[in-house]
């Protein structure tokens, strides 16, 4: 019999470990609210909402292994999967990523530099935080934010009441604004037996809160080093089993930590044709306790993500060297859609190449 996976969440990263593990053998399964999530394409998709025990339960049952796509699973979801089978990685993880300042605070005791920062439950204590902390500044909401909602941008005092009401007014965080040279994200493997790898530094563009571009290596021996390090305390502080990253800016050369997400992540899709092994077949090895795969690039890689709609792949292909993903999801503004993925033998190479692909995506 072969080993079954079952994944919370089956969006993109639910159905890219799928494509990693069914030529290791591994089966999955999926649990999703929607019917036509991406990944239950490739395998059975059990439909239900994550609040109903009964669904979970049966999903769960007979599974070895559960993980995660989606690392707003609720804690309490996970807890009650975690009676029929092995959840990788922790409630704990999981629950330390879910809030924006529990999240900064482990960051900081693990000795990771973090942005400036103030809970936010009120116009009073958003005007004494901005006071403390200068502006520019940016209101996030602290739970359920991703790809730059639930976050605005302040530069003048006039903004802030009108911020914190678009939000919601409580359950916020207030950060200083910091002004990175460039943001970098490290990933890393961490398995059940306590083996650790590191993938290179990952460059990452954002626009408007959206990942647009990574490219990898970021060939920087003393940022890569600091980033082991300090992501290394994570893992170990939280016992960590799976992928993670650590999303950081670069600020007077020196790392910030922003956040993590304890998953597979949208900065390490490069991996899968520029790395010896994906990160979505770490992941796998890791959750299985298995020996992990050679983390090391093969090359110069681009990413640049499909966002809105994907290019036809008659265009895209005509660079021979190219490789098209698609998520198979509607089009949809703003949504991540696909990625185009690119291993070139040298970064000027690489930028000719990321000028091409800028005009097959929207911008
Ligand atoms: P986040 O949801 O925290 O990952 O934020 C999305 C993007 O917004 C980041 O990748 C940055 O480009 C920008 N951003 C978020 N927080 C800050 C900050 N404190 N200082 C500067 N830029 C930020």
């Amino acid at each position: 019999m072969s080993t079954l996976i079952g994944v919370l969440g089956a969006g993109q990263l639910g159905r890219m470990l799928a494509l990693a593990g069914l030529p290791m053998g591994l089966g999955f399964r999926f649990y999703d609210t929607s019917a036509d999530a991406t990944a239950g394409q490739l395998a059975p998709l059990v439909v239900g909402r994550f609040d109903d025990a009964d669904a979970l339960a049966s999903f769960a049952r007979g599974v070895d292994v559960v993980t995660y796509d989606w690392e707003n699973v609720p804690v309490t979801s996970v807890r009650v999967v975690a009676r029929h089978a092995r959840a990788l990685p922790s409630a704990r993880a999981l629950a330390a990523a879910q809030d924006r300042l529990t999240e900064k605070r482990l960051l900081a005791r693990v000795g990771m530099r973090v942005a400036p920062h103030a809970a936010i439950d009120s116009a009073a204590q958003l005007l004494a935080a901005a006071d403390q902390i200068g502006l520019p500044g940016i209101l996030k909401t602290r739970r359920l934010g991703y790809d730059g909602k639930g976050q605005v941008v302040i530069r003048r005092t006039a903004e802030l009441v009108p911020a914190l009401a678009s939000l919601g007014g409580r359950g916020l965080i207030y950060e200083g604004l910091v002004p990175f040279e460039r943001e970098v994200s490290l990933v890393a493997a961490r398995s059940r037996r306590g083996e650790t790898r590191f993938y290179p530094l990952t460059e990452n563009r954002h626009r408007a809160g959206i990942l647009r571009e990574s490219r990898a290596p970021l060939q920087s021996p003393p940022l890569q080093r600091a980033a082991e390090r300090q992501v290394g305390r994570l893992l170990e502080e939280l016992r960590y089993v799976g992928v993670l990253c650590v999303e950081f800016f670069v600020h007077d050369g020196r790392l910030v930590a922003n956040e993590f997400a304890p998953r597979v992540h949208n900065s390490g899709h490069w991996t899968i044709e520029g790395a010896h092994t994906s990160q979505f077949e770490n992941h796998l090895r890791a959750i299985l306790g298995w020996p992990l795969g050679e983390t090391r690039a093969v090359g110069h890689a681009l990413m640049v993500n499909c966002i809105g709609s994907m290019p036809r792949p008659e265009l895209t292909l005509t660079l021979p060297g190219l490789h098209h993903h698609d998520y198979h999801k509607a089009p949809r503004e703003g949504r991540k859609v696909g990625h185009l993925n690119w291993v070139a033998d040298s970064p000027v190479r690489r930028e000719s190449i990321a000028r091409k692909l800028a005009d097959y995506v929207e911008s």
